[in-house]
């Protein structure tokens, strides 16, 4: 079995000061590759940093919503910077988040606009992070052209929201809470997405699958996701593999 953690924090350096440990782990646990995500510049530099040193981490770059009260047009040019090198495979995580206030919507809005027409400039692939704004984010990207392919990562949205996500293409990332019991919800949800549509994640150091949850999440963990999400969806945890290594490896141009 070959999987892919399609959205780990590598580069929270309090959790992971030596991202060594966690990188060996998970390649004896079949993932052989990491795609790590920055949200700001500081957590930016050291996914790059981390992709260089490392052969199967790749690094995703952009300013997540709650970081964008000091995001300014000219930092751009650093993101375009670190996309030129050849470990940046997406742009991400970027998009709204409605459950915290450290940005106001505006704030938020004008970073998503403009780090969405860096990508279609780019033609890069970007990965959404959306909390208690899906029908925004959808309504946002609906009136945009579809020429880059999208990635809702940590997917919480309804059936409804899926069916817009799919009419654009997107993929749908699920992570821990797949694991938990009080899930049927979005069990549902992937159920409906179906295998073809969905990679698998961790968010680590976050939202640790069962039985680790409440836990510090780790990207071996992944191996959880992936049986959780197989017995949602039916099939065996190697056909679950399979579609979903399948599915990121698109994605990202591996
Ligand atoms: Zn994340």
């Amino acid at each position: 079995m070959r999987l892919i953690d399609t959205h780990c924090h590598l580069n929270d350096t309090k959790a992971f000061p030596d991202p060594s440990e966690a990188i060996a782990e998970a390649h004896a646990a079949g993932i052989d590759k990491l795609v790590v995500v920055g949200v700001d510049p500081k957590m930016n530099a050291r996914a790059m940093e981390i992709s260089e040193q490392f052969e199967s981490v790749y690094a995703a770059i952009g300013w997540h919503p709650t970081s964008t009260k000091d995001y300014t047009r000219e930092s751009l040019d650093l993101l375009i910077e670190q996309l030129d090198q050849p470990k940046a495979v997406a742009l991400g995580e970027i998009g709204l988040d409605y459950h915290w206030d450290f940005s106001t919507r505006e704030e938020q809005y004008r970073a998503l606009l403009d780090q969405l027409d860096l990508a279609e400039s780019r033609n890069c692939p970007v990965i959404f992070h959306c909390r208690e704004a899906e029908s925004d984010l959808l309504d946002v990207l609906e009136k945009r052209p579809k020429t880059v392919p999208y990635l809702f990562h940590c997917f919480a949205g309804t059936v409804e929201d899926a069916r817009r996500g799919l009419d654009l293409g997107g993929l749908f990332g699920v992570d821990g809470p797949v694991t938990y019991p009080k899930s049927d919800g979005l069990r549902d949800v992937m159920r409906f997405l179906g295998p073809e549509r969905i990679v698998i994640e961790t968010d680590a150091p976050w939202m640790a699958p069962v039985p680790y949850r409440g836990k510090r999440n780790r990207p071996s963990y992944v191996t959880y996701v992936n049986e959780a999400l197989a017995a949602a969806l039916g099939i065996t945890p190697e056909e679950c593999a399979a579609a979903t290594t399948r599915n990121a490896e698109k994605f990202f141009g591996f």
